[in-house]
């Protein structure tokens, strides 16, 4: 594809992108490269939890660039020491390993639940994950997922994943036997349209592996990092897992993710686990940025604030069109729709003019909302007028 001075055929298509190429971003707002401006309310996928280059993260990555880049994972780092520590005081987990994406961080938590049912549940190897979970494109994260029409691209899978039905606890009781190691779920499922789980389900989910001796994951990579109003996800049920996996927002925008457990999980031996680019101090740095941010007095309870006034404007919305309501947690949220029409709607808002609007449609029945976790009020307001307009 060739368009003004970019040919952009050395790339491979893994996805249809659209004629534009993003030149700068600041906060809530991305510049293309004809200088037209788009106010960004999916952020790279819930990635830049504190927007576009936000100045707390290019220091970070700058001051760190400058003293030590990657010594290598042999050895140990400041600022990786630093974050497994801070992450680790603020949730139930006792041990971080540092990967580079939300797949790696997913593989590592696998192999663990693994490496633990051969140590203490008699080789025990099935970990049970839901139907429209997603989880990664690597084989077993492909294969731990429940997206349709993934159990033959690829074939054969990774074994080993039974499919519950999520929020239905009887349908993972039925699926425990000898076999089964662990549990693996996300708290709300993200690509599957920003489905939550209920409170009641997690608790169940908790009691039901505790009484059979299995552990309990929790794929926090979309709703980790504050994306719910809370710091983890988790926590609005006041449950305690076994493991969890954070990604996308906890670099702010850069490659990082972790795999947390609890000590008495952590049965890796040297050799087990690691990768050249594991816990590098540049990643690290750009991360304990992003954490300090994020634990400032008052930084999640306004998450949750803006939160609650995202989903009341796009319950406002959805009266006004007729269209069939929102459900989410802070701000990650859906507008469900009444047909088929959010891939032409996220092209229209796109491109709207002289100002665009980037939204992100996982299901064609609903809308996607992750922005910045900073975004302010006026910005909500600024998109909902934008979708409206799209929407009209
Ligand atoms: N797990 C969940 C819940 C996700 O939403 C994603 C990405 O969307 C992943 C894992 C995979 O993360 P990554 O794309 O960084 O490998």
């Amino acid at each position: 594809m060739q368009f003004e001075h970019f040919d952009t055929s050395a790339m491979m298509a893994v996805t249809s992108r659209p004629e534009l190429v993003f030149l700068q971003g600041q906060g809530s707002w991305l510049t293309d490269q004809a200088g037209k401006r788009y106010l960004d309310f999916v952020q790279g996928w819930a990635v830049n939890c504190l927007g576009h280059s936000p100045a707390v993260l290019v220091e970070a990555i700058a001051a760190q660039a400058s003293r030590l880049i990657n010594p290598s994972p042999a050895f140990y780092n400041a600022p990786a020491v630093e974050l497994a520590s801070l992450l680790t005081a603020h949730s139930v987990f006792e041990r971080v390993f540092f990967g580079n994406s939300g797949a790696e961080a997913n593989e590592g938590a696998i192999k663990l639940a693994r490496k633990w049912g051969q140590i203490h549940k008699n080789r025990a190897f099935e970990i049970i994950t839901f139907e429209n979970g997603f989880h990664g494109r690597t084989l077993a994260t492909m294969s731990a997922s429940g997206k349709l029409g993934w159990d033959s691209l690829f074939a054969p899978q990774v074994a080993g994943f039974p499919k519950a039905r999520y929020n239905d606890i009887d349908s993972v009781a039925a699926l425990i036997g000898p076999n089964t190691v662990a549990v693996m779920l996300e708290p709300i499922q993200g690509e599957a349209g920003v489905v939550p789980a209920s409170m009641e389900f997690l608790q169940s989910l908790r009691e039901l592996t505790l009484k059979h001796g299995l552990l309990l994951i929790v794929d926090e990579v979309q709703t980790g990092m504050g994306r719910s109003g809370k710091l983890f996800a988790y926590e609005h049920a006041g449950i305690e897992p076994d493991i969890m996996t954070l990604g996308k927002g906890i670099g702010g925008g850069v490659p990082l993710s972790a795999l947390l457990a609890r000590e008495d999980v952590c049965c890796f031996q040297p050799g087990d686990q690691g990768g050249t680019f594991n816990g590098n101090p540049l990643m690290a740095a750009a991360g304990l940025a992003v954490l300090r941010t994020l634990l400032e007095p008052g930084f999640l309870p306004a998450v949750a604030e803006k939160g609650d006034y995202l989903g009341h404007r796009l319950e406002q919305l959805s009266a006004r069109h007729g269209l069939g309501g929102e459900r989410g947690a802070g701000l990650l949220r859906a507008l469900m729709l009444s047909d088929d029409s959010g891939p032409a709607i996220v092209e229209a808002a796109r491109e709207h003019d002289p100002v665009g609007l980037l939204l992100n449609a996982p299901r064609p029945n609903l809308l996607r909302f992750m922005p910045a976790l900073n975004v302010t009020f006026e910005e909500i307001d600024r998109m909902v007028e934008l979708l409206a307009a799209c929407l009209g």
